[in-house]
């Protein structure tokens, strides 16, 4: 009875009010019934515990827990080919549009420098004759990815979670229907759970969708990219623009505002200086006008700087990475009673439930969340372990460490200088900084200069650490383990009071001395050590 005056509310009002009673009610539903506890629609029984929507990151995850912990598990995995037809497999974005791909593509243009720095090393190569093959690269990293969408696909069959191949819609708060190769499908369940990700968003400008492309486009490209412009200098701008011209192509970046908003600006200008140094060319304050193409079948893109002064080139490829929208319109989300962020289509799930209590959402759909898969993951699997483990904890979305995988990485974990400033006052915060050299630069002469790392912290006693910031090779490496540290309350006495592990460049945190405040020279003191 309970559970249907819940439901009640949610449909006719007291939607916020209402939650965290439910969620408890259904924390403490049994699994061994299916029996639905709205009384719904559909009927009394269920025919499955779970059904998952997207079989990405956080979908599966989910998924594979719940079924692990006894439930009866359904995912639903489609993916709508974009605009010049690209179209992929079993396991979200991560896996085959994102992530990966990007890391693998990264990894193909640092072999490059790693190439010119190996003759330093005594290598007897000829640089200057290497060449790169797009096809291979592509047709490598594709390969990989096909392995992965098997092995996802054996994994959910062993595991017996139920994988079908149809676009879910819900037609009413507890059916979802598709249509699959064999027909129209309706599912039933006691709870659902919304993991759909997201897909980039097109400019409305004249040509973008006849002649761009986006992230889910570059990475199964047939014919190499060429000299490419990059709309938009986030994440996905910044990193696709750092691998192209590491492997050999011009590639320019329209930055409409700053370089990767939300991030500490300062760490986020020393990345832009670097990509500037390797080659990368970046139009300041511009957003695209048109793409056209030419007689001779390349781009002809005209921008706009923030005074409405006008600009074009010829490139070879656009790439837009303007961000992504939730695929929450497709879903007939309104149909179930879920509500959406006006502004972006989002999910506002506070503890991943919805407005509709039996209705859970999971990653990138989520309202003001990271979107990164580890976020999706984990906060699929504690979902997962709440709804049939009997567990109550929730997702910890705070510190969660990200990298950029830019030509020289950028990793970071928790508060940004100014976040910091901002949240508690300047005369409150204290921030180490120091540039330094990584030894494996000296014999082919890298660039050192934008090597350098900051660690905020509050300014009385031991000085808890808020936010860790790094630049250089392997920053993801190097962060991973300091963001554990935060997690146990690291302070920067005990930071200095580590003991380094030499010579790495990790070991540069725990040699943290120089306030900025103090105004003295960060640059390293000695040439090699
Ligand atoms: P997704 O992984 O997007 O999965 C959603 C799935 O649901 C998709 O397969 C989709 O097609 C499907 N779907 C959608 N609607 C329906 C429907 N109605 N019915 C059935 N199926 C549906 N994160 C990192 O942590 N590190 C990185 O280095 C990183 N690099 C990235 C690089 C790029 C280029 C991009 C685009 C993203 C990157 N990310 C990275 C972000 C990461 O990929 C996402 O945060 C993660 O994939 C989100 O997982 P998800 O489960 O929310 O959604
Ligand atoms: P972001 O939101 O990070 O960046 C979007 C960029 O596009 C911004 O620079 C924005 O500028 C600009 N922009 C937005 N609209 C326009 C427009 N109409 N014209 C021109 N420029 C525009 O999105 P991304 O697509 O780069 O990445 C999405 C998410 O994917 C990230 O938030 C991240 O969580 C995840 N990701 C994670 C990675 C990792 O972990 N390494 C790698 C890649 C993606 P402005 O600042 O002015 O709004």
């Amino acid at each position: 009875m309970a559970s249907v005056l819940c439901f009640k509310n949610v449909i006719f009002g007291g939607v916020r009010k209402i939650k965290n009673t439910s969620f408890l009610l259904f924390k403490q539903a049994s699994i061994q019934s299916r029996t639905c506890p709205f009384s719904c629609g559909g009927g009394a029984n269920t025919e499955y515990d779970l059904v998952v929507v997207g079989g990405g990151s956080g979908g599966l995850a989910a998924a594979k827990e719940a079924t692990a912990l006894g439930a009866k598990v359904a995912v639903l995995d489609y993916v709508t080919p974009t605009p010049i037809g690209t179209k992929w497999g079993l396991g979200g974005t991560c896996v085959n549009v994102g992530c990966i791909p990007k890391k693998l593509m990264h990894q193909a243009a640092l072999l490059g420098e790693a190439i010119h720095d190996a003759k330093t090393y005594g290598w007897e190569l000829e640089p200057d004759n290497i060449h790169h093959s797009w096809e291979s690269l592509k047709d490598a990293v594709q390969g990989h990815i096909k392995s992965v969408n098997w092995v996802t696909r054996v994994e959910l069959r062993d595991k017996k979670v139920e994988y079908i191949n149809g676009q879910g819609k819900f037609l009413d708060p507890y059916t979802i229907t598709t249509q699959t190769k064999q027909g129209e499908r309706r599912l039933t369940a006691k709870y659902f759970l919304i993991a759909v990700g997201g897909r980039p968003r097109y400019p409305d400008i004249p040509g973008a969708l006849e002649y761009g492309i986006t992230s889910d486009d570059i990475f199964s490209l047939s014919k190499p990219p060429g000299k490419t412009v990059i709309v938009g200098a986030g994440y996905i701008g910044l990193e696709c623009a750092g691998f192209l011209r590491g492997l050999g192509y011009e590639a320019t970046v329209l930055v409409r505002s700053i370089p990767l908003r939300g991030f500490d600006q300062q760490m986020a200008n020393l990345i832009v200086a670097e990509m500037e140094d390797k080659g990368v060319k970046f139009e300041h304050r511009c957003i695209p006008k048109s793409v056209q193409k030419t007689d001779d079948g390349r781009l002809h893109v005209v921008w706009q700087n923030d005074k409405k002064e006008e600009f074009s080139d010829i490139f070879d490829t656009v790439l837009f990475a303007i961000g992504r929208r939730a695929l929450t319109k497709e879903l007939d989300i309104e149909k179930a009673g879920v509500e959406v962020a006006p502004d972006n289509e989002k999910i506002d799930a506070p503890n991943e439930q919805t407005n509709v209590p039996h209705i859970f959402a999971v990653g990138d759909v989520l309202y003001k969340k990271p979107e990164l898969t580890p976020v999706a993951i984990h906060a699929g699997r504690l979902l997962a372990r709440r709804l049939f483990g009997g567990s109550t904890t929730p997702m910890d979305y705070e510190n969660v460490a990200t990298t950029v995988f830019t030509p020289l990485e950028y990793g970071v974990v928790g508060l940004s200088e100014e976040k910091a400033i901002e949240r508690y006052g300047e005369d409150n915060i204290e921030v180490y900084h120091a540039y330094y050299k990584p030894t494996e630069f000296f014999i082919p002469q890298k660039s050192i200069v934008h090597c350098y790392l900051k660690v905020v912290a509050l300014r009385e006693g031991d000085q808890k650490v808020l936010g860790m910031h790094f630049i250089g090779p392997q920053a993801g490496e190097v962060i991973q383990g300091f963001a554990a540290a935060m997690k146990c309350n690291l302070t920067v006495t005990a930071l200095m009071s580590t003991v380094g592990i030499h010579p790495t460049i990790a070991e540069e945190f725990t040699r943290i001395n120089i306030t900025k405040r103090s105004g003295k020279d960060p640059n390293p003191a000695s040439c090699c050590s």
